[in-house]
């Protein structure tokens, strides 16, 4: 997928965008991502783009004629159109990204133009003519439009196929699987004297599954109950895989699935205290 971003901190956006899973994704060809500086487009002597506002007011505003002339030159790379493209102007008046969004974007275009205001914002009429959408990443007002580019260039990557390690990551995640995630561990296996839930060295996965569903509801119900909504409790959720495996939880199997866990849990104590004192 490319990404191009039209700002007035080019540098600022290739730094952030370079390190880490995206810029490897980079490196790798997956993503093709620019950051053009509108600056290149002005035509005044002293590369300005910024003026007062009509009718007053504090702050300047980035003027229509540079914004325009840079998106039109980037736009032009594709020429014959060939690529699914779409502008989007970084903004608190445009609606607030959530994975969703993140998620159609990333499966229905090929390109993203996007640009970033600053100052007191951008001349209305070049947003009008050269804008598709306006998103926003929050109720909340920064300084300029770059870390909102640069998140949502994260947020819709994550999404492009080989760029994360498999599809998995991320659809288990906080809100892409419908639910916050469950709390996660690594070693360690004790850390300050809190040991990790013992369903997790079980090796039973469906007790496993079953202890994360049941965590992941907790902690939505704590923190976003409105995201329950037409979900599936972790009892009716048990009681459907009963009726559909046609058994319920064999006592042998649990018993059993006990003794593998005390001897897991001693194994891992264990192995790690050998290893520390190694
Ligand atoms: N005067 C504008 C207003 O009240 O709507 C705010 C301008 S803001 C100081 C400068 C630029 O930062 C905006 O043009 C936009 O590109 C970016 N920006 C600020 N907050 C943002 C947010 N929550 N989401 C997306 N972009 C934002």
């Amino acid at each position: 997928m490319r990404f191009d971003i039209l700002t007035l901190f080019p540098d600022f956006v290739d730094g952030i965008l370079s390190e880490s899973i995206i810029g490897r994704a980079r490196k790798s060809g997956i993503l093709d991502i620019n950051a053009w500086n509108i600056r290149d487009w002005s035509e005044d002597k002293n590369r300005r783009v910024d003026d007062t506002p009509y009718g007053g007011g504090k702050g300047m505003l980035m003027a229509a004629p540079p914004v325009y002339a840079c998106h039109a030159a980037v736009a032009d790379l594709d020429p014959k159109k060939e690529m699914r493209t779409r502008t989007i102007y970084m903004s608190p008046k445009g609606k607030v990204l959530n994975q969703k969004r993140a998620e159609e974007l990333s499966r229905e275009y090929d390109r993203l133009i996007i640009l970033c205001g600053h100052y007191e914002g951008i001349d209305q009429r070049v947003i009008d003519e050269i804008v598709d959408e306006e998103i926003s990443i929050g109720d909340y007002v920064l300084t300029g439009g770059e870390i909102p580019a640069c998140l949502l260039v994260d947020c819709v990557s994550r999404m492009i196929d080989g760029v994360l390690a498999a599809p998995e990551c991320y659809e288990s995640e906080s809100i892409a699987s419908g639910l916050l995630e469950y709390p996660q561990y690594t070693r360690p296996y004790e850390f300050h004297g809190v040991c990790v839930p013992d369903v997790l060295v079980s090796g039973h996965h469906a007790k496993i599954e079953e202890w994360r569903y049941r965590e992941a509801w907790k902690i939505t119900e704590e923190r976003r109950p409105e995201l329950l909504s037409g979900l599936i409790s972790p009892d009716e959720k048990k009681k459907k895989s009963r009726k559909r495996t046609g058994k319920a939880d064999d006592p042998e199997i649990l018993m059993k699935s006990e003794e593998v866990l005390k001897e897991n849990n001693k194994d891992i104590v264990k192995k790690e205290r050998k290893e520390a004192s190694d």
